[in-house]
C-alpha cells in the first residue's frame, strides 16, 4: 500500500490512486482465507465535495469493483455527491439522506427547525424513485442532542417511512432516539466508535431495531493477529446485527479504501463462513436492497 501524509494535492493525489491502482492489477490476488471472493456491502461510504474534488465518481465505482464492494450505503455533504453516484450506478449506491447542508453541520443541525423541512422535502421529491433508505449520517455527541423537537420529528419521519436512522453516537443518545420512537431501526455508525463490547452486547440485547456498522472497530477485533475473543463471542451472538462500513469522511481514506477493506477481509476469514457472509453483505442486502431497491 502507498502511504502518504500531510496534505497532498489533488493532482499528485489521482498520481497516488493511479499508482495504488496499478499496484493492485499486478499484485497477486490476496489470499483471505477460505472466501476470497466474498462480495462486501459497504454501509458506512461519503461522497461529500472535498473527495469529489480528488476522485471522480467513475473512479469511485473503479475502486469499489477492486476491492469486490458490490453494493454501498452512500450519504454526503451536500447531498449531490451521492445522487450523483447513485445516478451513475443505481444499483451499487444506496442513498442515505444526511440533514447537513450549507452551514448546518454535526454542531447544529439537532437545533435547526429548518432540517425536518427539509429532510422531508428531499425525501418527498424522491419518494417515486424510492432511492433513500435511510436519514444519516448524523452526529448526536450528547444525550440531550437527541431531545430536541428537530429529533422528535425526525424519528417520526423515519418510522412513518419505515427508513433507518444512521446515528453517529454513544450509547446514551441512541437509547434516547429508541425511547422517542420504539420501533426506530438505527444503523450505529462505528458501533460507536469507542463503546466497549459489553456495552454494545447490552445494547443488542434490549434493542431488536438496533444494526451496527464496524468501520473503525477492525483493529480491535483483530487485536493481536487473530480474533479478539470478546468481538467474536458478540459477533456470533448477534450475526444478523453487524455490517462491514469504511467511513470515507476525509480524502485520505480514500486512498487507505483497498487497505481499510483488507483488513476488515482479514477478520472476516476468521468467522464461520456463515456469519461472515452475513456480515459482509447478505444482512445488508437483506435490509437495504441487493438488486432491484424495494420503494419506501
Ligand atoms: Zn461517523
Amino acid at each position: 500500500m502507498i502511504v502518504i501524509s500531510g496534505w497532498i494535492s489533488p493532482v499528485r493525489f489521482r498520481l497516488l490512486l493511479l499508482a495504488a491502482t496499478l499496484q493492485a492489477l499486478l499484485a497477486p490476488a490476496p489470499v483471505t482465507g477460505a472466501e476470497p471472493a466474498l462480495p462486501i456491502f459497504d454501509t458506512h461510504l461519503h461522497y461529500s465535495r472535498e473527495a469529489s474534488d480528488v476522485v471522480s465518481p467513475r473512479e469511485v465505482i473503479a475502486l469499489l469493483s477492486r476491492n469486490g464492494v458490490l453494493r454501498a450505503l452512500v450519504s454526503s455533504t451536500p447531498d449531490d455527491g451521492s445522487l450523483t453516484l447513485h445516478r451513475l450506478d443505481p444499483k451499487r449506491f444506496v442513498p442515505i439522506l444526511r440533514p447537513y447542508r450549507g452551514t448546518i453541520g454535526s454542531g447544529n443541525w439537532h437545533l435547526d427547525p429548518k432540517t425536518p423541512g427539509y429532510l422531508a422535502g428531499r425525501l418527498a421529491e424522491r419518494r417515486g424513485e424510492g432511492i433513500y433508505r435511510g436519514i444519516g449520517e448524523f452526529h448526536l455527541f450528547d444525550p440531550e442532542d437527541a431531545k430536541t423537537t428537530v429529533l422528535r420529528r425526525v424519528a417520526k419521519m423515519a418510522v412513518e417511512r419505515d427508513i433507518f436512522l444512521h446515528v453517529h453516537a454513544g450509547a446514551n443518545p441512541v437509547a434516547v432516539l429508541f425511547g422517542l420512537q420504539p420501533e426506530l431501526k438505527i444503523l450505529w455508525a462505528h458501533t460507536g466508535m469507542v463503546t466497549p463490547v459489553s456495552e454494545i452486547r447490552r445494547m443488542m440485547k434490549r434493542y431488536p431495531k438496533l444494526w451496527a456498522e464496524l468501520s473503525f472497530r477492525g483493529e480491535e477485533i483483530m487485536a493481536k493477529g487473530g480474533l479478539n475473543p470478546a468481538w467474536r463471542a458478540l459477533l456470533l451472538a448477534y450475526p444478523e446485527r453487524f455490517m462491514i462500513g469504511t467511513d470515507t469522511y476525509a480524502n485520505h481514506r480514500w486512498e487507505e479504501y483497498g487497505a481499510l477493506i483488507q483488513m476488515h477481509r482479514r477478520w472476516l476469514a476468521l468467522l464461520p463462513g456463515d456469519a461472515a457472509g452475513k456480515i459482509a453483505f447478505r444482512n445488508a442486502a437483506r435490509l437495504f436492497g441487493w438488486g432491484r431497491l424495494p420503494r419506501p
